[in-house]
């Protein structure tokens, strides 16, 4: 009986440790991540995944109004679907990341699932934007095995998140909210410009947290940044400068 109740609890031990693998914000046993910059600066990487959506341009007219350069993390399909938009998040100075190709989720699947995956957004992401990403955030930010293998293959780092706005839903007061209490020295915050691959999704919570939120921040003093430059890596553009 001991012995079973041993075992069972080894079982579960070992479940919370893998669970924590795949989701946890620091684990590195599947793969390297970030999930906060250094606290010493006063800058903050405002994040988007799951773009482009037609709602995109929107959202970067507000982020042109409060000059904040942000690292989007836009789907593969979904650039396919929309590449002029997909063109003008690096035509403004953002930063483009790699979300996978499908947003399918990593877990459970083959190595080369994720490859493929990885690979196949890298070059979609290239082809629109000129850059070729040095980030990557997986889907549903969920690690798997031969995770760590193919990010060393294409020179990808994770980035996870230190607040996340929910927004995909909650309202705009209780996104905003949520990113106000999570905002600090060195966060990375987690928002959505598309939801999944929903053709025309409704995002007008997003924007309007990003509306409020935005001033407020720099009112504070933060500075609003690429992941890159809040984790001082320089980014490797293909684009050429000043343009
Ligand atoms: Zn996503």
């Amino acid at each position: 009986m001991i012995a079973g109740l041993g075992v069972l609890g080894v079982a579960a031990a070992a479940a919370g440790t893998m669970a924590y693998a795949v989701r946890g914000r620091s684990a590195t046993l599947l793969a390297p991540s970030h999930w906060r910059g250094p606290a010493g600066r006063r800058a903050i990487a405002v994040t988007f995944d799951d773009g482009p959506s037609e709602s995109t341009p929107e959202l970067l007219d507000v982020l042109d109004e409060h000059q904040a350069r942000c690292t989007f993390f836009p789907i593969g399909r979904n650039i396919e679907r929309l590449p002029e938009i997909a063109k003008e998040l690096a035509r403004r100075g953002h930063e483009v990341g790699n979300h996978s190709y499908t947003h399918s989720p990593f877990y459970l699947r083959h190595p080369q699932f994720l490859e493929d995956e990885i690979a196949i957004a890298q070059d979609v992401v290239e082809g629109v934007s000129g850059q070729r990403p040095v980030w990557l955030r997986v889907p549903y930010g969920c690690r798997w095995f031969g995770l760590k293998d193919a990010q060393q293959r294409h020179g990808l780092t994770g980035v996870m998140w230190s607040g996340n706005g929910l927004d995909w839903k909650k309202s705009a007061k209780a996104v905003h909210a949520r990113l106000k209490g999570a905002a600090r020295s060195g966060a990375i915050l987690l928002l959505h410009d598309g939801r999944e691959r929903t053709l025309r999704p409704d995002i007008r919570n997003t924007i309007e947290a990003v509306r409020r939120l935005l001033p407020e921040l720099r009112e504070q003093g933060y500075h609003l940044c690429t992941v890159s430059e809040l984790l001082c890596q320089k980014q490797r553009s293909n684009a050429s400068s000043g343009s």
